[in-house]
């Protein structure tokens, strides 16, 4: 049984004042477009730096660092799989994703975590898909028994927001 709120949002996930905020970065760590440049844009150049020291992130991993200049005290970043039309691995790639982030908190004993919505933007995975399998995952680990206690999906568009309020109203 879990005591954790789950909850979807409008927002940019770099305004959150959260113990983490998950950024769908690539695998060299070292920033890109999207949520992955906001994020890097907000916490400041000093994010690069730590990047730079974590060796890069496998498809389904997770790593933290500070938050920086961010609201947010941390900041874990994990790679999401690029969408090949679904037979590929990528249900389970991107499962792997929401768990390996909540285990980073659990380890942290963050009480708060704010994820946005991993693989569908660049990476083309589609939102209905990908909403469903981060809420079901994100439930499952939670039920495990976790530090974290509330969980923030950020949707960047009014689109996206509705596909998530109707997964978690299901
Ligand atoms: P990926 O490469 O994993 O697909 P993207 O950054 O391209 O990552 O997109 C992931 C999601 O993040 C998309 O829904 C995109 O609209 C959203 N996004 C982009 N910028 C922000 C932001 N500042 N805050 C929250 N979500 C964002």
């Amino acid at each position: 049984m879990t005591t954790a709120t789950l909850n979807a949002i409008r927002a940019d996930i770099t305004t959150l004042a959260v113990d983490a905020i998950v950024n769908a970065a690539n695998s060299s760590l070292l920033g890109g477009g999207g949520v992955d440049g906001a994020i890097h844009r907000a916490a400041g150049p000093d994010l690069l730096h730590e990047c730079r020291l974590l060796a890069g992130c496998k498809t389904g991993d997770a790593k933290f660092t500070r938050g920086y200049r961010l609201p947010a005290g941390h900041i874990i970043h994990t790679v999401g799989p690029v969408w090949r039309g679904g037979e590929a691995g990528e249900p389970a790639q991107l499962a792997s994703c929401y768990r390996r982030c909540l285990g980073v908190a659990d380890a942290q004993g963050f009480a708060s975590i704010a994820f946005p919505s991993i693989s569908t933007g660049i990476y083309g995975y589609p939102i209905e898909n990908a909403a469903t399998v981060a809420v079901a995952t994100v439930r499952e680990e939670l039920a495990t028994g976790s530090s974290v206690t509330e969980v923030t999906f950020a949707c960047f568009s009014e689109a996206d927001l509705a596909v998530y309020q109707a997964v978690l109203g299901a």
